[in-house]
């Protein structure tokens, strides 16, 4: 029995979820029930019947995940795949800058640790960024973490005026160069460029579009020509998708290294072993889980 077909009988038998980040391999994404983005995914482990989820995506995700699915046993194939991004602000870190600003409104990438979550009054995905800084109070002072280029471009975007926290991902933060997308751009005139919104302002200021992953897979759906800034490894499943099209990657080496570590031999470990169990404090989880609801609330 090939290993794909060890992981669907095992999932059968034990009647579990899989779900895959956009970012993990292609291989993984096929044994997957749903690939989405970290947000869409744990939405769809909410409304899971299942009793076990095990999600190829990082740490940060899985956490997300558990919290919206009290009724599940979310696994994380990979014990330490986590997010550096997420890493750059603790508990500790948020508290004291609250200290300085007593009135502001906190604002969290859902790119954050549970407890980090737990320090914040709202979330917010790639996707509603814009959308959550609006629904504030206009006079609201805003704190925004942890991702720097995020809520730069979001607070532009939305006219609000929001104190950012100095956290990038290094893969969009160092991954792409403005002279190599002039280059491409040169090239291949007539090619839309899509980046995210995690990139570095220099690459975010020349693109056609500035989307989530989610919104970029759609946009390819309908348009055979582009030039895209985020992970390789979604120009991968992009291509995966649509062989016909032309999807150039602005850096073919850019590829989270935290999200390559799930094979499909670690998926099938993780339903062999039933590893790695994430599981959220009680009293950390009913306060993250109100600012994800807060941001459901403002972006349904
Ligand atoms: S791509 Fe960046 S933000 Fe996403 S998991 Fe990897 S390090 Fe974190």
């Amino acid at each position: 029995m090939t290993i794909i077909e060890q992981i669907k009988k095992l999932k059968k038998e034990l009647n579990a979820t899989i779900l895959a980040h956009f970012y993990q391999s292609v291989a993984v994404q096929e044994v997957a029930d749903y690939s989405g983005d970290s947000l869409g995914l744990s939405i769809k482990a909410q409304k899971s019947d299942s009793e076990l989820i095990v999600f190829c995506g990082v740490r940060f995700m899985a956490e997300t995940a558990a919290m919206l699915s009290p009724h599940a046993k979310v696994l994380l194939p990979v014990e330490d795949a986590g997010c550096p991004m997420a890493d750059m602000i603790t508990p500790e870190q948020l508290i004291e800058l609250k200290k300085h600003h007593p009135g502001a409104a906190v604002v969290c990438y859902v790119n954050s640790s549970a407890a980090v979550k737990a320090e914040s009054d709202i979330c917010c995905t790639s996707s509603n960024a814009v959308e959550v800084l609006k629904s504030l109070p206009e006079e609201q002072e805003i704190i925004f973490v942890p991702d720097v280029n995020l809520g730069t471009w979001a607070a532009r975007q939305s006219g609000r005026k929001v104190i950012v926290w100095n956290g990038f991902c290094p893969i969009h933060q160092w991954g792409f160069e403005r002279r190599r997308l002039d280059k491409l751009m040169a090239k291949h005139p007539g090619y839309t460029v899509l980046a995210h919104p995690e990139c570095d302002e220099d690459i975010v200021e020349v693109a056609d579009h500035v989307l989530c992953t989610s919104a970029i897979l759609r946009f390819i759906e309908d348009n055979d020509e582009v030039i895209v800034a985020t992970d390789h490894g979604f120009t991968e499943y992009a291509r995966h998708l649509w062989p016909e099209k032309q999807i150039i990657s602005l850096n073919s080496r850019a590829r989270c290294k935290n999200m390559q570590k799930t094979t499909l031999h670690s998926v099938l470990d993780a339903l062999v072993q039933q590893q790695y169990l994430v599981t959220v404090p009680p009293e950390i989880a009913s306060r993250a889980v109100g600012s994800i609801n807060r941001m459901l609330e403002v972006s349904r």
